[in-house]
């Protein structure tokens, strides 16, 4: 199963990506975890992406894409993925059709969250005072939403063409949004 998680931050996809790779037993890949862990181990990588991700700004495509491509050539990505945060702009879509290509390999599903806006600012600096993540304060939070709405909404729409689009509600427990999406991604022709 290859499958990509959007949603806008606060969506909850990092929650979901962790229980529904678990289900399918695929790895979960996270860029945005990636980055912090870069940032915390402060590796090249993690000072070149700090300020970036700080201010809600996007880490350029070439170094995003290069860090997904190794990523996705680990032996435990050779049979499925979820993919968690990326792509997030048409270029990163491009990048991972080819690298998808090289491999022979397609999409089965993508998974977009719908959330309430203002439900996802509390829920985001909730998870501020909770986990101390930098960019999590109300005005950083405010601009990540205006960069997805931007620049990751689109992508929603190219998936939708690609007839690989399901919208789940991403609102209410954790487990009914789980219990959507696995009811989503039975649903798909020929799953
Ligand atoms: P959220 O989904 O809550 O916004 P993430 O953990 O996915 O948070 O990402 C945190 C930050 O890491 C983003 O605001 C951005 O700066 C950077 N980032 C993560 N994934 C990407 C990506 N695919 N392209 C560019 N920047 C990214």
């Amino acid at each position: 199963m290859r499958l990509i998680m959007l949603g806008p931050p606060g969506a909850g996809k990092g929650t979901q990506a962790a229980l529904v790779s678990a289900a399918h037993g695929v790895p979960a890949i996270s860029t945005g975890d990636i980055f912090r862990a870069n940032i915390k181990g402060e590796t090249p990588l993690g000072l070149q992406v700090k300020e970036i991700t700080a201010s809600g700004g996007y880490v350029p495509d070439e170094i995003t894409n290069a860090i997904v491509r190794d990523r996705l050539a680990e032996p435990d990505a050779s049979s499925g993925f979820l993919l968690d945060g990326y792509p997030r702009t048409t270029g990163q879509v491009e990048a991972l059709d080819q690298m998808l290509a090289e491999s022979g390999h397609a999409l089965d599903a993508v998974v977009e969250l719908t959330v309430d806006t203002d439900e996802v600012v509390q829920r985001l600096l909730a998870r501020a005072a909770d986990q101390g993540r930098a960019d999590d304060t109300e005005h950083v939070v405010r601009e990540r939403m205006r960069i997805y709405a931007e620049e990751t909404a689109p992508l929603a729409a190219v998936y939708r063409q690609r007839g690989l689009l399901h919208e789940v509600d991403g609102m209410g427990t954790v487990e009914d949004v789980t219990a959507r999406i696995e009811a989503a991604l039975s649903d798909r022709a020929g799953a």
